[in-house]
Order: structure tokens, then C-alpha cells, then sequence
């Protein structure tokens, strides 16, 4: 789906108070017959679809109305929830015109006129704004409707639920109160369903209410409708700022300052009786995306009984037994429909007596296997092209394809929600620390991690887990990062949890719920843990995703490479369709257990010929990971990274150290002293106050060469290696990170050239020198970086940090969440690009260096590589190709080929 600008540029509630005024001459109010689907964002998009609808169908299927525009709704908030000039009698025009055409008055005594009034953004939001039918009843009108209608007890129905909902809505009267009273009377009566309260019932029960809405306003209840069709449109403009709303848009990023459109419209009667009922329906299977309509219908209701699920639906099939005539047109409409949209529809349709209404279409909101099995099937039928098919999906759903599920069928209780930060499902006993991670991986056992959040030295665990559990972070926390680099499920940020690391357990207020050993099964997809086995399903990439993606490799112009440290993950990526390595971040390889002692003598080495010892035992390891690597990713490109991260993390914590130290002096073993005051001396000499932009990336390069050349030679020789074994050289990057100086850069190319010839290999021939560019500096510079370099990668998580000063791990919980509560963000510039700030830098980064070389190959690895609407901006910048964890790889594809056909 077509997704927005990565930042709005400024706070929603500033925006509101900064849109144009309206006049009185502005055209608010516009008849369901005036607009169309092109005026969504004034009429929002049940207005403009109702409209469109009403072209399409005619006057006949779709019943009369009128919308108030978002610029209504925009301008009344600005005003401190003043309706703006002219808008009172905008609407009683409209309404007048509508009362002619019914042949009806609102609220008239003998034959009124009732309407609906509902909210309409231009995007969906559903159930998150205010709805109020049946508006127009009093207590004249309501004898009128029964004796016009012949039936009473629809009358009395309708006027008892206009009562409860403009009781509830527009005055905010508490619906279990409400609900209280329906109970009180259905349990007077001794019956059991609200269908079964006869006439009398239903008169008394809206008394009570009339009595409540009396109690809680200290008014009675409005009997004016033209005072009632005000309350109701200001109450709904008010949904808008509900909590409700605001959390929902927060979530989907839907800008504050769209406002909401109001659609008052005629009603018709789902709850007259046998022959009547309301119904929702999609045009194709919602969940599977199958080219059957489906959907929900009740008899005897309105259309509020069908979404609240207070009576148990009938199939939209069984309508075709109840009422096949109506079942036969409403299939017929359903294809107009979506012929005429030209995408998967979801329509809401009334029948009043034996007559089809449709009230509401718009696109289907739809799950990853249903937008894929749509794209394909729309193609098939010659609906749309596959450019066309493809923008219908939402590129970031179909990570969710990728990891198994939870069972859709499964029964269980959620023990807890968290932050929803690494898609899939995920379950394994649980354990506290990363050794016992990999210590149950290495034993074959299953292992979820659990842990209050995550740092640096518990990656091992990330890999041995099947899933990470965090009670703190957001979705940009290291948790969430890691795991979603590895493709790993996680649920980060679960507050409600206690995890008690020193007692092994897990608390939730006070009461132990988990212990180490015990069973944990996480939803990464949706956040929910549970300790209940439930069952999973396995991925499917499956033929009509492969068929996506194949349009989307045909349709794009951005090269896809992975992120990848292992043979494992490059293969996993490489079935996923990488186009090679953008990204191979050597250091991860010292991680695994049995290299840290020997990264940490290197570390600790006092001399230059203890460090260059210690480094040669490394370098045949590091010379096989490579060539491990080179050989899963054969006959492609693959960027390695020089040693980024500084030393220090390598070595063990401080506090640790002393606690040995401490008792390798009380325990008198001299020896032990000695080695672990040394370490602890090293430990302190090589602590940093802000080891983020200290000691690391290429300045680590310049202190401690030997460290680079190790790698270099290991990288030339594996290249020799596999070329002997293979026959075919391999193409190699060979990258310097945190370059901010050229002359960082030329002292690196220099070393790295060296080496190479050293070893026999040239650069230009048998591989390439280039550069990370992810300092402030370099974006400024790159001109006279690019002398240096053959290609650079824009390394997006460091520039997000340098360039705004944001600490990631820092700002992330607290600080992060707060900006985007107080509107100065609207979401995370670590999850999408900022386009306006780091977006400038990265901009002027590739166009000054490609002033100098007209040839630099310019890419992007930080995360931001994986996120469609950055890939967009990386698009439209002239990117070559962008680099994303082996997961992000189809969604990438489908998202660079979104970018090219919205900018072709
Ligand atoms: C980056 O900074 O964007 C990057 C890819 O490097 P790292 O994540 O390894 O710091
Ligand atoms: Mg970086």
C-alpha cells in the first residue's frame, strides 16, 4: 500500500492550530452525490467511497447523505471546539435537501426521517471513532415510526439504542451502565437475548435510560433532532482527539492534523424483522485472500449488533438460503465493486425488508497471505498489472510469511502483551542469562531468553534462543534490533513483567508466573506471551509469493544485498533472493564462545609482539569464516567491514572482575591475583566515558594496525582459497568503518593495499576499498573521502545517532516514546529514515561523492535498509542497493519495486 512521508514535519496539535482558516464561504458540507473517491482527503474515506458508491450504484442501493469535511473537523479543533463560520447552516441545507428527496423530516412526528452520523478519516480507523444511529427519534417520533412501520417494537428498539449510543458517545455516559440496565430488564422479564424483550420491555428500558442520561448531563434528553445532529457531530469530531483514536494513530502513524470527515446519512432498517438484517462482507476471503466473498450477517439487527459480537453471526453463505435473491445481488454488487476499485473490498450492507442497502465500501484491511494471493489473482484476472498488484500490499506485513505462527485456530490465555518487535512465534523453556542460552543450544534444547533488555556481550544468547523476551525497550531497543537482524521473534518492553535475574523468576504484580526451566511461548507478531503450548505453523513462502516476487525483481531498479556474519545466515539470505553481502560485520565472529579468551589475550597483550601473536591464532579462524561465507554467497558481492566496535567489549566487566579478584585474594591464589589485576588494570585503561564515538571504527584501525592487517591477510587469503577451490575469484569490498577525515581513509587504504599485495591480490582486481559513511562529517566531506574510495555504504543507525545526538540505546525507552507522545516525533528515526535531517546528509553525501566519481557504487546497511519507506527515499537518492538483515530481503524487493513503480 502506498505509505507516507517518513516524518511529518512538525507536532500534529501545532499543525492544527496552523491549517488555513476557514471562511464562511468554504464549502463544508457536501452531498453524497457531489463527491468521489479522488476527494478522500476532504471527505475522508467513507465519504468519498459512499459517493463514489452512489455514482456507481445509483441513488437506489445506496441511501442519501451528506459528508462534513475533514477541513470542518480541522478547523473546530483549532477554534477550541467551536464549529467553524457557516457550518450550521451548511448542514441544514444539506439536511433540508435531504428531506426532500426522502419526502421525509427529521424527527417528524408521523413519518420521520432518522439518520446515522459516523466518522470517516481518510484512512480506515476501525472502531476508533464514535458512531450514532437512529438519530431523529423523540418521544413523538417514535409512535409515528411504529405506527408508519406497523411495528412498534422496532420503533421502541431503535429509539431505546439511539438513547444508549448518543447517551454513551455524544455525553459519555458509561456503557456498562448502560449495559447494567439492558441486563436489569432482560433479567426482570426472564429472558435471555436483547431480541427477546417485547415492546413494553423496550419502553421501559429507554425510560431508565432517558432516567441515567438525566442523572449523568443534568439535562434531559435532548428531544430538538436538529439540537441532536449538532451534539452528534461535534461529539464525533471530538473521537478523533479520543484516547482511543490517538493511540490508534499513534500505532499507525496517521497524522493528528487529517481530522475526521462526518457522514450523516439516511438510515435503513436492519432491525424490522424476519426479512431485515445487516451484514459485513469482504469481497474475497479475508484471512486466505481465496476468490470467494465472505463475511458476517445477522438477521434482525443493525449493523452495530454485527461488529460488537453481542449475537453470534450467521455466515454471509447462509444468506443465500435465508434470502437468495438478496445473497445473488449482493455478490453481483460486491464484484462491481471491486472491478470499479480495482482492489480487495470490505462493504457494509443493510436488508430492510427484503431490500439490499449497501452503506459502506472501502479497501480490505488485509493479512500478508491475503494481500499475496490477492496481488497474484488480480493479476490473473487481468484486474491489474503486476505494478498495480504490487502496490496494493503492505511491504512490511510480509516479514510476518516468513516465521512460524501461532495456530490462528489456537485456544489460549495471554499471560502478558509486550512491544510486538521482531515478527513470528517462538517457544522454548526459559532462561535468564545468554552463556545458558547457548548452553541449551549446544545440549539441543529449546530456550526462550529472557531478560529485563539486552546489551552487546548477550548476542551469543540471540543466537542460540529461539526467541527473546525483554520487560523494558521499544522497537528500536537492542532487543528488538538484534533479534530483528537475525530474524529472531521477539517481545520486548513487556512492563508488566518483574524479571527477577538474581531469583531466576518472573513476576507479574508480585506473583511468581515463570521460573527458569518453565515453558514460554511468545508472539512476536502480535506481542502476546503465554505459558500455554501452544501449537505453531511452519512458513510457507509458497508459489504465489514467489510469484510477488519475482514481479518485483522485474520491476525494480535497487540492488537487494544482505546483512549477514555467517555462512548460515548468507545461505538463508541468499534462498530469500540477497544479491550479495552489503554488510559483514567482522567482529561478530569473535563472539562465539571459543574465541573471546583468545580476543581477549589479544586484548590484553602489554606488548606489540604479544597482540600480533595472539592475532595470528585468530587469523586461520577468521581466514575460515570468511571463506565459509564467500562460498554461501559464490558469484556474488560481499562488503566486509574491517573491526568496528572497540576493544573494550571484548573484555569482562569491571564489577566481575573485582568480585574474582576478590576472592582469588581471600582464597590466597596468588596467581589468579595476578592475572585478573592485570585484566582489571586493562579493563580501566581501556574504559571509555562514551565509547560510542570514542575508540573504535577506523581510529582503532590507526592505533592498533595489526588488527586490520590480521584481517585483511585473512580476508586475501580466504579470497585465494576459495578461488583455487572454486576456480572463480570472488568480488570482495573490503570496508573501513566511522571514517570522519580523508586522510583516516587514505591511511586505510594504504594498509589495506599493502596487504593485499603482500598476499599477491590488487586492488581494482580482486577487490575493492571503500568506506562506511555514517558520521556527520563524512556526509560533509564526501567529496574528498570518495578520492580514497571505491564505494561507500551508508551506515544510517550511526548517522541517525551522530547526526540528531541520540544515543539509540539511551533515548529509546523514555525519551523516544515521550517525543513521540508529545507529537515531536512521530515515530522512531531509527526504525525510518528522518528523512529531513539524517535524509539531507545522506543526500549530500552521495551526490558530492559521486561528484568525484562519477562511478561510486553507493549503497546503504543500517537498518533503515530493511524499512519500506526508507527504501523509497534510498530509491528516489540514486541508490545503487541497500543491505538488510536476511529476513527484511522479500520485503525489501517488494518495497524497492514499490519505490521504482510509484516513481516511474
Ligand atoms: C550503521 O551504523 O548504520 C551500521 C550499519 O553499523 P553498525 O550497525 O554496525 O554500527
Ligand atoms: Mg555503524
Amino acid at each position: 500500500m502506498p505509505r507516507r512521508a517518513a516524518t511529518s514535519p512538525c507536532g500534529a496539535v501545532g499543525n492544527i492550530a496552523r491549517v488555513a482558516t476557514t471562511a464562511s464561504t468554504t464549502k463544508l458540507v457536501y452531498d453524497f452525490a457531489e463527491g468521489s473517491r479522488e476527494m478522500r482527503d476532504l471527505l475522508g474515506g467513507k465519504g468519498a467511497n459512499v459517493a463514489e458508491m452512489t455514482r456507481l450504484l445509483g441513488a437506489d442501493l445506496v441511501p442519501a447523505g451528506f459528508t462534513i469535511t475533514t477541513e470542518a473537523c480541522v478547523a473546530y479543533m483549532r477554534a477550541d471546539r467551536i464549529p467553524p463560520a457557516g457550518l450550521d447552516d451548511q448542514v441544514s441545507a444539506a439536511l433540508a435537501a435531504l428531506e426532500t428527496r426522502a419526502g421525509k423530516r427529521l424527527g417528524d412526528a408521523d413519518d420521520p426521517l432518522l439518520v446515522s452520523v459516523r466518522s470517516g478519516a481518510r484512512e480506515s480507523m476501525p472502531g476508533m471513532m464514535d458512531t450514532v444511529l437512529n438519530l431523529g427519534l423523540n418521544d413523538a417520533s417514535v409512535e409515528g415510526l411504529g405506527r408508519i412501520t406497523g411495528n412498534p417494537r422496532f420503533a421502541w428498539d431503535s429509539y431505546r439504542r439511539f438513547v444508549q449510543m448518543f447517551a454513551n458517545v455524544v455525553r459519555g455516559l458509561p456503557g456498562e451502565r448502560l449495559e447494567d440496565e439492558i441486563a436489569a430488564v432482560k433479567a426482570d422479564r426472564g429472558v435471555a437475548l436483547d431480541t427477546e424483550l417485547d415492546t413494553e420491555a423496550l419502553v421501559e428500558l429507554t425510560a431508565r435510560f432517558r432516567a441515567l442520561f438525566a442523572e449523568h448531563t443534568g439535562e434531559p434528553f435532548p428531544q430538538e433532532p436538529r439540537e441532536q445532529l449538532t451534539q452528534a457531530i461535534n461529539a464525533v469530531f471530538d473521537s478523533w482527539m479520543g484516547d482511543r483514536a490517538v493511540h490508534y494513530r499513534r500505532i499507525n502513524r496517521i497524522p493528528d492534523d487529517w481530522g475526521t470527515a462526518v457522514n450523516v446519512q439516511q438510515m435503513v432498517f436492519g432491525n424490522k424483522g424476519e426479512t431485515s438484517g445487516s451484514g459485513v462482507a469482504f469481497t474475497r476471503a479475508e484471512i486466505t485472500g481465496a476468490p470467494e466473498p465472505s463475511g458476517d450477517f445477522l438477521g434482525t439487527a443493525q449493523g452495530e449488533d454485527v461488529v460488537s459480537g453481542v449475537r453470534n453471526t450467521q455466515d454471509i453463505d447462509d444468506l443465500a438460503r435465508i434470502m437468495p435473491e438478496v445473497h445473488a445481488h449482493l455478490l453481483e454488487i460486491l464484484r462491481t465493486l471491486e472491478g470499479h476499485s480495482r482492489d480487495m473490498q470490505d462493504v457494509e450492507f443493510t436488508i430492510e425488508d427484503g431490500r439490499l442497502f449497501m452503506l459502506q465500501t472501502r479497501a480490505a484491511k488485509r493479512p500478508a497471505q491475503a494481500a499475496v494471493r490477492f496481488a497474484v489473482d488480480a493479476v490473473g484476472e487481468g484486474l491489474l498489472t503486476p505494478g498495480e498488484a504490487l502496490a496494493t500490499i503492505d511491504a512490511e506485513k510480509l516479514d510476518a510469511l516468513l516465521h512460524p505462527t501461532f495456530d490462528p485456530t489456537a485456544d489460549y490465555t495471554v499471560l502478558t502483551k509486550g512491544v510486538n518487535a521482531s515478527p513470528g512465534a517462538a517457544k522454548g523453556a526459559v532462561v535468564f542469562t545468554a552463556a545458558d542460552a547457548v548452553a541449551a543450544d549446544a545440549d539441543g534444547r529449546d530456550v526462550v531468553l529472557v531478560r529485563p533488555f539486552t546489551e552487546a556481550d548477550d548476542v551469543a544468547g540471540f543466537h542460540a534462543a529461539r526467541g527473546i523476551l525483554t520487560s523494558e525497550g521499544g522497537k528500536a531497543s537492542h532487543a528488538a534490533l538484534v533479534a530483528r537482524g537475525m530474524g529472531r521473534p521477539c517481545v520486548c518492553g513487556a512492563s508488566d513483567l518483574e524479571i527477577d535475574l538474581r531469583d531466576r523468576e518472573v513476576r507479574i504484580d508480585g506473583e511468581v508466573v515463570l521460573r527458569e526451566g518453565d515453558l514460554v511461548v511468545i508472539d512476536g507478531t502480535s506481542g502476546a506471551v503465554t505459558t500455554e503450548d501452544v501449537q505453531l505453523v511452519e512458513p510457507q513462502m509458497g508459489e504465489d509469493f514467489e510469484q510477488v516476487l519475482r514481479w518485483a525483481d522485474e520491476l525494480r531498479t535497487l540492488g537487494i544485498r544482505t546483512n549477514a556474519d555467517t555462512p548460515e545466515d548468507a545461505a538463508k539470505a541468499r534462498a530469500f533472493g540477497a544479491e550479495g553481502i552489503g554488510l559483514c560485520r567482522t567482529e561478530h565472529m569473535f563472539m562465539a564462545a571459543d574465541r573471546v579468551p583468545k580476543m581477549r589475550t589479544m586484548i590484553l597483550a602489554d606488548t606489540l609482539e604479544e597482540r600480533v601473536a595472539s592475532l595470528a591464532e585468530l587469523q586461520p579462524l577468521q581466514q575460515a569464516d570468511f571463506e565459509g561465507i564467500v562460498e554461501a554467497m559464490a558469484g556474488l558481492t560481499i562488503t566486509l567491514r574491517l573491526r568496528d566496535p572497540p576493544l573494550h567489549e571484548f573484555l569482562p566487566d569491571r564489577e566481575q572482575v573485582h568480585a574474582q579478584l576478590d576472592e582469588a585474594r581471600t582464597r590466597g591464589d596468588d596467581t589468579a591475583v595476578v592475572a585478573l589485576e592485570r585484566t582489571l588494570d586493562r579493563v580501566h585503561a581501556l574504559a571509555e566515558t562514551n565509547p560510542m564515538l570514542g575508540t573504535r571504527g577506523c581510529r582503532l584501525g590507526l592505533l592498533y594496525p595489526e588488527i586490520y592487517e590480521m584481517q585483511v591477510r585473512a580476508i586475501c587469503r580466504a579470497a585465494s582459497a576459495v578461488r583455487e577451490r572454486s576456480g572463480a575469484p570472488p568480488h570482495l569490498e573490503i570496508m573501513i568503518p566511522l571514517v570522519a577525515y580523508e586522510g583516516e581513509l587514505e591511511v586505510m587504504e594504504q594498509l589495506v593495499e599493502h596487504v593485499g599485495e603482500e598476499e599477491g591480490l590488487a586492488r581494482g582486481r580482486d577487490f575493492t576499498v571503500g568506506t562506511m559513511i555514517e558520521l556527520p562529517r563524512a556526509c560533509l566531506q564526501a567529496d574528498r573521502i570518495a578520492m580514497h574510495a571505491d564505494f561507500f555504504s551508508c551506515g544510517t543507525s550511526d548517522l541517525t545517532q551522530t547526526a540528531i545526538g541520540f544515543s539509540r540505546d539511551d533515548i529509546e525507552g523514555k525519551i523516544l516514546a515521550k517525543y513521540i507522545d508529545r507529537k515531536v516525533l512521530d515515530r522512531s528515526p531509527f526504525e525510518t529514515l528522518d528523512v529531513p535531517g539524517v535524509g539531507q546528509l545522506v543526500r549530500m553525501g552521495a551526490w558530492l561523492g559521486r561528484k568525484t566519481r562519477g562511478d561510486l557504487k553507493i549503497g546503504v546497511c543500517g537498518a533503515h535498509g530493511g524499512d519500506p519507506d526508507s527504501i523509497a527515499f534510498f530509491h528516489t537518492s540514486g541508490f545503487d542497493y541497500v543491505s538488510c538483515s536476511p529476513y527484511r530481503v522479500p520485503v525489501a524487493r517488494v518495497a524497492a519495486a514499490q519505490a521504482a513503480v510509484s516513481s516511474s
